[in-house]
């Protein structure tokens, strides 16, 4: 079991799972480092609870406020602020990083932990979909904390050939009954509101839009090494069921939990061996009567058409397809975009703007910057 551990996003809705899983097991695990963006007040309540020895702003205007925050606190770790510490955060000396921060802002840092030797629990699937090559190869070691992934991870045998297809459970989004008409006054607010699961602004709008699936499939392919053609989605509203692998004898093996992150954090963060969850955790059988199977409607869902696209096409595409979807995302939480425009602008992004393949971390950046500069341009103009 690691025992050293370091929570790149403390601060979010992964990290809150993670200070829950490390408050149980105060005496197996040491924190190494915890960042958050601009959170002060609950990055200082994490640093009290869990006591890292170095707590980073990667937001630098808030160091004053942490500093100030950090004197009349408890615990009084090292601290750290920005980019630089950011790196400090991923490098310093850890058996595992949680790599949980949002967006293409994590892919760095998650490559800074992944050389320096630590084993990757790995929240952040953006960096997975802009740099999947880079990130495999650097990595000694990632373990999905992306519940399908975990799940899949969980019951994957590894000898490829006998695998039929991964499939990728989802809810199918808190849009999943309405029709396209209805889907046209859709607001931030609703989109927020996921059936399921109580997560992040981002990812609760790409829930909402399933362009959360489209990258979970790209992340499923970098992380398994699986062609397109292997990787399947079915909608499963009930998501007790959080992926499964059908192999070619038949068998269909599932991974089964309650519908919450503690369970694959926990499983990440404890890996090889399993700790017990508190009795909140535990699946009853007797709350879930049925549990319903159906396909994914590709006509109200385009990303999902748009995924198989950059599924068979090059890295470049994939890193234009995240970042339109990033900048679309942040449009409509600022009610400058309608929700039906997301997957539009996405479309539009990918036909203006074609890359060469990038050779290095660089080029993955400076084709990010150049697709968020194109798809900005796009919204100015229909906004
Ligand atoms: P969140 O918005 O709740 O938290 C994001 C974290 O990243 C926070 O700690 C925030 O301070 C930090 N952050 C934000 N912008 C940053 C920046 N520019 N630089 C450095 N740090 C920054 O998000 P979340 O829901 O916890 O999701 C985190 C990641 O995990 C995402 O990639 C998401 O797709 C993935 N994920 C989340 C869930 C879930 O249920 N929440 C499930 C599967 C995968
Ligand atoms: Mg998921």
């Amino acid at each position: 079991m690691p025992s050293r551990i370091t929570l790149l996003g403390a601060t979010g809705s992964i990290g809150k799972a993670a200070c829950e899983f490390l408050q149980n097991y105060p005496d197996k695990f040491d924190v190494a480092a915890i960042s958050g963006h601009r959170n002060v007040a609950r990055l200082v309540e994490i640093s009290d609870l869990l006591k890292p020895e170095l707590v980073v702003i990667s937001d630098e205007n808030y160091f004053d406020a942490l500093k100030q925050a950090v004197s009349s606190a408890t615990h009084q770790p090292r601290l750290a602020a920005g980019k630089s510490g950011l790196q400090e955060a991923a490098t310093i000396k850890a058996d595992r990083v949680l790599a949980a921060i949002v967006g293409a802002a994590g892919l760095s840092p998650t490559l800074q932990a992944a050389k320096s030797g630590a084993s990757i629990a790995l929240a952040n699937k953006e960096c997975l979909v802009m740099a999947g090559k880079f990130l495999m190869q650097s990595a000694h070691e990632i373990l999905p904390v992306d519940s399908e992934h975990n799940a899949i991870f969980q019951v994957l045998s590894d000898k490829p050939n006998e695998i039929k297809e991964i499939i990728l459970t989802s809810s199918g989004g808190a849009f999943r009954e309405f029709t396209r008409k209805q889907m046209q006054h859709i607001t931030p607010e609703q989109a927020m509101h996921h059936p399921n699961w109580s997560m992040g602004a981002k990812i609760s709008v790409d829930s909402a839009t399933m362009m959360n699936k489209a990258l979970e499939l790209i992340e499923a392919k970098h992380l398994f090494s699986m062609p397109a053609e292997k990787l399947k989605v079915i909608i499963h509203p009930q998501q007790i069921i959080h992926s499964m692998v059908r192999y070619c004898d038949g068998t269909i093996l599932a991974q089964m939990g309650v519908p919450n992150m503690y369970l694959p954090v926990a499983h990440t963060l404890s890996y090889p061996h399993r700790l017990p969850a508190p009795a909140h955790h535990q699946f009853d059988f007797t709350d879930t009567t049925k549990f319903d199977f159906s396909l994914p409607d590709k006509v109200k869902f385009p990303a999902l058409n748009l995924a198989e696209q950059i599924l068979n096409a090059g890295q470049a595409s994939a890193i234009i397809f995240n970042a339109a979807n990033e900048i679309a995302v942040e449009a409509f939480l600022q009610k400058r975009i309608s929700y039906l425009a997301i997957t539009d602008i996405i479309t539009r992004g990918l036909d203006e703007y074609h890359a060469d393949e990038p050779k290095n971390l660089d080029d993955v950046i400076l084709i990010d910057n150049k697709a968020r500069q194109i798809v900005e341009e796009i919204i100015k103009k229909i906004d």
